[in-house]
């Protein structure tokens, strides 16, 4: 399926029929496949033959979404997990031991750096919080022992962009591997391992199921060494996505491409339409040209994203009052829908962090993120209006 273009592979890339030749792909429910014979299970358990062995190593279903993850990401390999943060925990129990040290973002998911700074840290894996958008940080933050560098761009909810390319090669003179959480941008937009990065990490539970409704995630990179370890653990462990969720996702990956460019372009849309507003102090969109980086964004991106964030003058308050006046968008911390969503970031995906920590991390009281879904753009902003008034 190489050949194809995104759109194709979207609809197409990992399919495989069964003796019924059905068109659209089967849901296997089945923990575990039978063999023709002893020597068969025998071959089947060292993973010689390719077979399925038991679906907490791989099923049917969860195999075509890992294979057209892989088409559309460019990778040789895919290991399916039951969510974003099983990818996440995947890969850093796969690549690191006690006494490794992980150079990471500050500006990655929050449950992220949970894992990082709650539960890694207990198993003697230290990590760096650098900036974002700083490649001299980065380079500052090696050690002799750092094994790992993670990083999430363009980031939530600010939307500053890293340099993937520039952060790669920090990490290769470091000899250190670069994974790159691209949940925001997805394949349809955004490709790291062209730009250098060694693992892309997914939570599928957004854009790629696109509506709503299953967790699921994903790890990806070359065919060696670091996605065999990541199987292995999840071989081991058992964080397998469903294969229900799989099929679910599969069918969301069908409009993955037309989804993320028809909600791409309402967003920049609305982005235009809040700088203009006079109680929105400052607009944070990639795809504006006003964003710092706008010109890094548009080489690494195909488009700004469906993720909108704006400074509400006044404040919390001011912020809240944004948010209640709404009646079409809902009010909900998800992303990733083709229904809109809006969250005061402040109180709710940054409420565990000190004030201080917020402030230093750029997040206001005033700001106001909306992940901007497949409505009319002209009800959207008609439904923030009364709030901005
Ligand atoms: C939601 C999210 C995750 C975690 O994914 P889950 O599927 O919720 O476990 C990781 N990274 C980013 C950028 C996310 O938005």
């Amino acid at each position: 399926m190489a050949k194809h273009s995104l759109s194709t592979q979207g609809v197409r890339a990992g399919t495989v029929r069964s003796q019924f030749n059905e068109h659209s792909e089967a849901l296997f429910l089945t923990s575990s496949f039978v063999f023709e014979n002893a020597a068969q299970a025998a071959a089947r358990f060292t993973g010689g033959d390719g077979g399925f062995v038991y679906s907490r190593f791989t099923n049917p279903t969860v195999s075509m979404f890992q294979d057209r993850l892989a088409a559309l990401e460019g990778a040789e390999a895919c290991v399916a997990t039951a969510s974003g943060m099983a990818a996440i925990l995947a890969t850093s129990m796969a690549l690191l031991k006690a006494g490794d040290h992980v150079v990471c973002s500050n500006a990655v998911f929050g449950a992220t750096v949970q894992l990082y700074v709650t539960v890694l840290v207990r198993f003697g894996i230290e990590t760096t919080f650098v900036s974002p958008i700083s490649v001299e940080d980065w380079q500052r933050a090696v050690r002799p022992n750092t094994k790992l560098f993670f990083l999430e761009t363009p980031s939530n909810p600010l939307g500053e962009v890293c340099d993937i390319a520039a952060i790669a090669a920090v990490a290769k003179k470091a000899g250190a591997l670069l994974a790159v959480d691209n949940c925001l941008c997805t394949p349809a937009l955004q490709r790291p391992l062209e730009f250098g990065a060694d693992l892309v990490i997914h939570s599928a539970t957004k854009y790629l199921d696109g509506q709503g409704r299953v967790m699921g995630g994903a790890v990806l990179g070359a065919k060696g060494p670091a996605m065999d370890a990541v199987f292995g653990f999840l071989r081991t462990a058992g964080p397998t996505l469903s294969a229900f969720n799989a099929w679910v996702i599969l069918k969301g990956m069908e409009t993955l491409e037309i989804r993320m460019l028809a909600q791409s372009e309402r967003a920049l849309e609305l982005a235009r339409w809040l700088e203009k507003q006079p109680k929105v102090s400052r607009v944070y969109y990639p795809g504006l040209d006003s964003h710092p980086q706008h010109a890094l964004a548009m080489r690494q991106q195909r488009t700004g994203g469906a993720l909108v964030s704006f400074d509400v003058k006044g404040g919390k308050e001011a912020a809240w009052k944004v948010i209640d006046s709404t009646k079409l968008i809902s009010i909900t911390g998800n992303l990733g829908d083709v229904r809109t969503t809006i969250t005061h970031p402040a109180t709710t995906t940054h409420g565990r962090i000190t004030p201080e920590a917020r402030a230093a991390a750029g997040i206001n009281d005033g700001l106001v993120r909306v992940a901007v879904g497949l409505e009319a753009v002209e009800d959207l902003k008609a439904d923030l209006v009364p709030g901005l008034g």
